[in-house]
This record gives C-alpha cells, structure tokens and sequence, in this order.
C-alpha cells in the first residue's frame, strides 16, 4: 500500500513517513499544497494524509481541487486546531476522515488502515488465500500453519497481492502501490521480489496449490488457479 503525506512541518512529516514504513507501507512526503497535489494526481496512491494549514495552497483547497479533477483517493486530514468548523470544512471539501493533532502515532495507524481496506474486507484483518493467511494487525503470514518469515517489502508484496486476489496485476501497478518515489526500481525488481515469495510460500509447501502465478505479457496474480 502506497501513502502520500503533505504536511509542512518535517519533523512531523518524516516521523509519520518513518513510522508507516515500519508498518510495511510505502510512503511519499510532500512539503506544501501546490506539489501535494501534483504528487496526487500523478501517482497512485491507496491513502493521502493531509495536513491542512499548509504554504502555497492549504488541505482544504487541495483536497476540494483533487475531487474536482475526479481523484478519490481516501484522504485524511490532519488539524491542528480540532475546531468544528475546520473539520466541516474538511470532510465538506471531500476529506474521508480527520485527526486532531497532536495525535498518538497508533491513532494515525488505525485509521490509515481504515481508510485503506476495502469494504468487504472491513470484518477481518485476516487475508487469506487457500491455506495461506496473512494477518494485517500483527503481520503474521503463515501456510498450512507454519509461520513464513517475510522482509518488509516481501510482505507489503504479499499483502497487495491478497487484497487483490484472483486479479491480474501489471509490473506498473504492483511498483506504484508497493514501492515510493524515490525507490530504485529495476526493470526486474517486480519478476526478483516475486521470486522471494515464491520461494517462500509456494515451493516450501509441495502439497498445497501453488498460489502465485504468471500470467504471460500481463502480470502476475495470487490465486486457487491460473484461469
Ligand atoms: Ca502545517
């Protein structure tokens, strides 16, 4: 899952960066509202964190301008003030969710996590595919019941590859909700990473399916079957 925060202050901004990279997420940061929202209009990402007193153009006016230009990205916003109309003015101008700062780092964390769920899952933090399961809140992945040690990138692969299952997904798609920015991205990073986790999670386990697939000039899919 891939993060855009916008927020002025850089101590706070790269604290949150930091943190969600702990949580496995890819994250870009922007300094102000004019390049926030170039940042979100050109790149995908699957949350935005927006603060709203920012230079150059402020949340509110960022977050109205990215609907505007049909953008639906989830955006929460952060406030500093926690004033009832600021925070009418944000969910007016299309913001989904907004947090007062100061905040607790976990607060911020739940709610992204929120924000980037889907429906359907929204009843279990638990994806699973076949035996395979992987737990978002303690990032646990295990198959057939063994417990499988994943990188940070290996998990964060797996685990858009599980709230996709079953769909075909591109090189292009995969780099752009799995890794940030300023990532250095090989022509083969996607078929290397891919690599990892299949040595991990479907040569191991013989007996069981394999779960990741190729599937040729387009992409690659988790899955029962290659179909
Ligand atoms: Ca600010």
């Amino acid at each position: 899952m891939r993060i855009l925060v916008v927020e002025d202050e850089h101590k706070i901004a790269n604290s949150i960066k930091r943190g969600l990279e702990q949580e496995a997420y890819a994250v870009d940061v922007a300094y102000d509202g004019e390049s926030g929202f170039d940042f979100a209009i050109t790149e995908d990402y699957d949350a935005i964190i927006l603060d709203l007193m920012l230079p150059k153009m402020d949340g509110v006016e960022v977050c109205k301008k990215l609907r505007q230009s049909e953008i639906h990205t989830p955006i929460l916003m952060l406030t500093a003030k926690g004033l009832l109309h600021d925070k009418v003015n944000g969910l007016n101008a299309g913001a989904d969710d907004y947090l007062v700062k100061p905040f607790a780092f976990a607060e911020l964390v739940a709610r992204v996590r929120a924000l980037t769920r889907r429906p359907k899952e929204s009843l279990s933090p638990i994806l699973t595919v076949e035996d395979l399961s992987l737990n978002t809140l303690t990032f646990e992945v295990r198959r057939a019941g063994k417990y499988i040690d994943l990188s940070k990138k290996e998990y964060a692969l797996l685990e858009y590859l599980l709230r996709n299952k079953n769909r075909v997904l591109t090189k292009d798609h995969i780099i752009n909700h799995v890794w940030d920015y300023d990532a250095d991205i090989l022509p083969n990073t996607v078929e290397v990473y891919i690599g990892y986790l299949r040595n991990k999670i479907d040569k191991p386990f013989a007996d069981s399916p394999v779960l990741i697939h190729t599937v040729r000039g387009f992409g690659y899919k988790i899955g029962r079957n290659n179909q």
